[in-house]
């Protein structure tokens, strides 16, 4: 999600302000705003780093890896299911990563790649 890297952006910069002494924070809240930063930063951090693990996962499992790994099911721009020999395949949406399709076999289900 682009919000978070947005977040964490806004929060990095917060936090440069705050070093750089253009924000000053009371020293009775020094703490708690340390923490919420760092937990917020952290969870940004981490979620920005599934979502490239997962998008890497999805690039890894392209057409063209496909076509490498089952060239007897991918001729001539075809492309036919590994498991069933069908050529029906369908695309489907992935709802935590709406800018990838699944490419699955219609008959059996079975999952070809995806694409962007
Ligand atoms: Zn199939």
């Amino acid at each position: 999600m682009p919000t978070q890297k947005i977040l964490s952006m806004a929060l990095v910069g917060f936090l440069l302000a705050v070093l750089s002494g253009v924000l000053a924070i009371p020293p009775e809240h020094v703490t708690k705003v340390v923490l919420v930063t760092g937990l917020v930063l952290g969870l940004s951090l981490v979620s920005i780093a599934g979502e490239q693990s997962r998008a890497s996962r999805f690039d890894k499992l392209d057409a063209q890896a496909y076509a490498r790994r089952h060239p007897n099911h991918a001729r001539d721009g075809k492309f036919s299911c590994q498991a069933c020999n069908s050529q029906a395949i369908q695309e489907r949406g992935i709802l935590d990563a709406p800018e990838y399709k699944a490419l699955m076999c219609a008959h059996c289900n079975h999952l070809l790649f995806y694409k962007r």
